[in-house]
C-alpha cells in the first residue's frame, strides 16, 4: 500500500468521507505524495503520451500561432508567453525554436511556466536550458507579472479535480469517497442535497462539474480583459455540456479503477469546453471555437510542415512523420505506432481560444469557408 493511501485512509477516519474533488486533488497534487509531484508520467515508459511528445510539429505550430496572435494584438513591445502545466517542457522548447524565425516576436517574449510538480519543473529546466529568452517558473498564475500575455494550456484542464453530483431520490447529492467494510475506498453520497442544481434527470444520473478549472478560467479571462492577450486551451473533451461522468484512471497505458492506488495512476476527466467558455464570457472575454484539434492543426499548416520535414527525412523517418500526423489530426482508430496501436486525436481533442474583447478570430479559429 502506498503512503498516500495510508494518508487518505487516516484523513477519512478523522474527517469522514472526502468529496471526490478533494480526493482527486490529493491523489494528483498532494505536495509530497501526489501523482504529478513524484514522477514524470510521459512517454512510452510512462502512463500516457501527449501531443507535444508525439511530434515536434505540434509545439512549432503553436509557436507560430503565438507569433501571429501577437501581431493581431498590435505587436505589444513586451509579451508574457505563459504555459500552464508544461509537462517536460517540450511544447515550449519547440514553440520558442519556431518563434525564432520571427525575431521581432522572439525579442519581446518572456516565458513563464506554471508548474506545481518539482520533478517536472526540473525536467522543464533541463529541456529549456538553451532557450534564448528569459524563462521563469511559478506555482500559480497569480505571480505572473502584469502585461499582455499569450497563455497556452495543453492537457492541463483534464488534470484538475472535479465534483460529481448524483441524482438520488429526487435530489442531487455530492459524490464522496469513504471506506467500505473491508477498508477499501468506496463511493458514497452526501446527506445534504445540492439545491442549486436544477437539472431534471433520472435516478442515478451523474453531473460532473470542473469547478477548479472554471475558477482558473475566470482568473485567466479576467486578466486577458484587463491586460490584453489570448489563451489557447487544447484538451480532450466535449463542446457541449452533457450529463454523465468521464473520470478515468490510467496506469502504464491501461485503464484502472479510479479509486485503486491513488497517487500511482493518472486521474483525468474530459473537459467541458462549454462550461469553460461560459466562465470566460462571464468575465467579459471573447471566446473563439471550440474547433477540433484536427481543424486547428490543419488550419495552422501541419500538412505543409509534415511535407517539408519529410523532404529532409529518410524512409523510416518519413513513416514516423506520417504516423504522427495521422495521430494528431485524424479520428482514425487503430493507427500503428512503435509496435502498438492508438486512436487519432483529431476529433476527440478540441481547441478553445479566449481573448480580450474586440480581437478578430485568431489563426485556426476562422469559420470554415
Ligand atoms: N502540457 C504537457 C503536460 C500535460 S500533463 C503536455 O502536453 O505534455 C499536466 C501537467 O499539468 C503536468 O505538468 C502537471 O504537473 C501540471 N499540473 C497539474 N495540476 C496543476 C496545477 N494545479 N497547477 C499547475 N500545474 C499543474
Amino acid at each position: 500500500m502506498s503512503a498516500l493511501e495510508d494518508y487518505l485512509r487516516d484523513l477519512i477516519a478523522q474527517e469522514g468521507p472526502l468529496t471526490l474533488e478533494r480526493f482527486m486533488g490529493l491523489a494528483l497534487g498532494h505536495p509530497t505524495m501526489g501523482y504529478y509531484i513524484t514522477r514524470d508520467p510521459f512517454g512510452v515508459a510512462g502512463d500516457f503520451i501527449t501531443a507535444p511528445e508525439i511530434s515536434q510539429m505540434y509545439g512549432e505550430l503553436i509557436g507560430l500561432w503565438a507569433a501571429e496572435t501577437w501581431v493581431a494584438m498590435g505587436a505589444p513591445p513586451h509579451l508574457h508567453l505563459v504555459e500552464l502545466g508544461p509537462g517536460r517542457g517540450t511544447l515550449m522548447k519547440d514553440a520558442l525554436r519556431a518563434a525564432s524565425v520571427a525575431p521581432a516576436f522572439a525579442n519581446v517574449i518572456e516565458a513563464h511556466l506554471v508548474e506545481t510538480s518539482p520533478v517536472l519543473a526540473k525536467a522543464q529546466m533541463e529541456t529549456l536550458a538553451g532557450a534564448h529568452v528569459p524563462v521563469s517558473w511559478h506555482s500559480s498564475i497569480e505571480t505572473i507579472p502584469p502585461g499582455p500575455a499569450i497563455i497556452i494550456a495543453n492537457e492541463f484542464f483534464d488534470a484538475l479535480p472535479v465534483r460529481h453530483y448524483v441524482k438520488d431520490a429526487g435530489a442531487w447529492r455530492e459524490r464522496l469517497v469513504g471506506l467500505d467494510a473491508q477498508g477499501r475506498f468506496a463511493f458514497g453520497l452526501s446527506r445534504e442535497a445540492e439545491a442549486s442544481i436544477k437539472v431534471d434527470a433520472p435516478q442515478g444520473a451523474v453531473i460532473e462539474i470542473g469547478a477548479v478549472g472554471q475558477r482558473i478560467m475566470t482568473t485567466l479571462a479576467t486578466r486577458l480583459v484587463e491586460q490584453g492577450g489570448a489563451a489557447l486551451i487544447i484538451d480532450y473533451g466535449y463542446a457541449q455540456t452533457v450529463l454523465g461522468e468521464t473520470l478515468q484512471a490510467l496506469r502504464d497505458h491501461q485503464f484502472v479503477d479510479p479509486l485503486d492506488c491513488p497517487g500511482e495512476a493518472d486521474l483525468t476527466t474530459h473537459v467541458d469546453f462549454a462550461a469553460l467558455a461560459r466562465a470566460a464570457r462571464a468575465a467579459g472575454a471573447q471566446v473563439h471555437g471550440p474547433v477540433t484539434q484536427g481543424a486547428l492543426l490543419t488550419g495552422l499548416g501541419i500538412f505543409e510542415r509534415a511535407r517539408a520535414l519529410s523532404r529532409r527525412a529518410d524512409a523510416a523517418q518519413s513513416a514516423g512523420i506520417e504516423a504522427a500526423l495521422a495521430r494528431l489530426v485524424s479520428d482514425q482508430a487503430g493507427i500503428e505506432v512503435d509496435g502498438g496501436v492508438v486512436d487519432g486525436m483529431g476529433e476527440l481533442f478540441k481547441a478553445l481560444c479566449v481573448t480580450a474583447p474586440g480581437m478578430a478570430p485568431p489563426a485556426g479559429f476562422w469559420p470554415p469557408s
